[in-house]
């Protein structure tokens, strides 16, 4: 199957690009192309930021109620649905992605549930009278066209991050997939289109990083949502600070799971498992330090290493499968690169290692676990963003709390331990933004992001929701306040 795009994506249907250069989607699994599209150029992204412009600005966008958004969200997480099995295959063809994972969408629904909860329950303006006797009027706006720059590695839950909470606020979203990713873009607003989005609410124009940045610097666009690494996170802050567009930065992380000595290692390592072999490793929240007593250290190796030997690591469009290849060449060389550090920094192998030298194709990298990690290593600060798990020893509480934070990172943590309060004290001393106890996932409506350079701002749940919204205050006199609030204006 060969599949070519007209690439840019505007006004609700697809459109020819002004450009004539062309990326090639190569198929992890076979190493074969699986399609091509244009790459968009700074014409592209001007025409796609005026078609949002437009959107936005048209009467019959402004005057919709939250309600009617809400419905229109709601369908495109039912088409969605529909389309799961449609697009696990896409996934699978162009990113690797194992079917049996990638149907669930990246929990993509629970995630549009969780953003109408909180547009229902946000109000559009409120009183608040202040201590010194005047009253202002509170209202939220829609912030104004976004940039939602993608990565590859959660097709559809990315999409939707950017989307769906924007679209709610009543703002027009401009996406910029990844280059691997453009399909799924693609795929996503033709669903917006199907679900009864106004045309230019949803618009995609695909590329490379020069793409990114035109749309950075587009003067049309106010606020920037970027997920992806902390280079390029730092790149689009100083493309976006001339003109001081908000900025919402989801980077990368090197995430600490601490194993305290009482924990329950046959319930934690199942986890720490899903936690660094999912989406073989390519995941900003992987859990890849794993800290534990030195009392349990060999326990907790040995059911890693027997749980990394138990991945199926093969063809993603085989239900058995469980780990499929990386998403393309560079990573997989990157992977192997940091195996060999690894090798050379003199921390132990448990298990895997580079494939073996075979006439097979695809990028596949099997699970490896390294144990006796120096916290200063290479392998153990840098985020490697592959199958790849580092296991540290500590002997006090004090030291492992003092490596899981000796990182530029901060996105995610776990503890675990058979008495959760201990752990939550434990976790209460990590600096990150979220810290799972005796877990790895976080609710949808959790807030979500990171500290240091793990990134700006908080994703998801009501928090989320009001990062695409921008207050104004009116200062009122105290009989218009009286009557406002006769008319049923609440204080907030
Ligand atoms: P990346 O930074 O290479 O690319 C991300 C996106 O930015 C791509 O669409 C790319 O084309 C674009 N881009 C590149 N240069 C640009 C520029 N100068 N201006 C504007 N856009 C530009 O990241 P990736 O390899 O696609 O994804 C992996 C990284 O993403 C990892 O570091 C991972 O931790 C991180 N990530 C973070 C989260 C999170 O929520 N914190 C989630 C997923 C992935």
């Amino acid at each position: 199957m060969k599949s070519t795009r007209d690439s840019v994506f505007l006004d609700g249907r697809p459109t020819a690009s002004a450009g004539t250069a062309q990326f090639t989607v190569v198929n992890p699994t076979t190493e074969e192309p699986y399609g091509n599209y244009a790459i968009g150029t700074a014409e592209d992204v001007d025409r796609a930021v005026t078609s949002a412009r437009r959107a936005m600005a048209a009467a019959s966008w402004q005057r919709t109620e939250v309600e009617e958004r809400c419905d229109l969200v709601l369908r495109l997480r039912d088409l969605l649905a529909q389309e799961a099995a449609e697009l696990a295959e896409l996934h699978a063809r162009t990113l690797g992605t194992p079917v049996t994972t990638g149907r669930h969408l990246g929990g993509a629904a629970g995630l549009i549930d969780m953003f109408v909860d909180s547009a229902r329950r946000s109000p559009w303006e409120f009183l608040r009278a202040d201590p010194g006797g005047r009253t202002t009027l509170v209202t939220r706006q829609p912030v104004g066209v976004v940039a939602g720059i993608l990565p590859w590695n959660t097709p559809i839950r990315s999409e939707v991050k950017k989307v769906v909470p924007a679209v709610l606020a009543g703002c027009a979203v401009v996406l910029k997939p990844s280059p691997e990713g453009a399909f799924t873009s693609f795929a996503f607003a033709e669903l917006c289109t199907k679900a009864g989005f106004p045309p230019g609410i949803v618009n995609v124009v695909p590329g490379d990083g020069a793409t990114g940045e035109a749309l950075v610097r587009h003067p049309g666009v106010t606020k920037v949502a970027f997920t992806g690494s902390t280079a390029t996170g730092s790149r689009i802050a100083a493309a976006a600070s001339p003109a001081f567009k908000r900025l919402q930065l989801e980077l990368g992380g090197k995430s600490a799971a601490i194993v305290l000595d009482d924990a329950d290692i046959g319930r934690a390592a199942p986890i720490l498992s899903r936690a660094n072999w999912g989406n073989s490793g390519q995941m900003c929240v992987s859990l890849s330090r794993v800290l534990v007593s030195r009392s349990r250290r060999s326990e907790l190796v040995d059911a890693l290493v027997e749980h990394a030997q138990r991945q199926v690591v093969g063809d993603p469009r085989d239900a058995a499968t469980t780990m499929g290849p990386l998403v393309n060449r560079t990573q997989r060389d990157r992977v192997l690169d940091y195996l060999q550090t690894g090798i050379d920094e003199g921390a132990c192998l448990a298990t895997g290692g580079a494939p073996a030298p075979t006439s097979e194709r695809g990028w596949f990298v099997p699970p490896a676990v390294f144990a006796d990690v120096q916290p200063t290593a290479r392998i153990a600060q840098e985020e490697i963003f592959g199958p790849i798990v580092t296991v540290i020893g500590y002997d006090s509480l004090d030291e492992a709390v003092a490596i899981a934070n000796d990182s530029p990172y901060g996105l995610h943590g776990a503890v675990y331990s058979t008495d959760e309060q201990r752990a939550l004290d434990v976790a209460r001393r990590i600096h990150s933004g979220s810290v799972a106890i005796n877990e790895f996932y976080l609710a949808p409506s959790a807030p979500f992001g990171g500290v240091k350079q793990s990134g700006i701002g908080r994703e998801h749940g009501p928090e989320g929701y009001d990062s695409f919204l921008e207050y104004v205050s009116y200062d009122i006199p105290a009989a218009l306040a009286t009557s406002l609030r006769a008319h049923g204006l609440r204080d907030g």
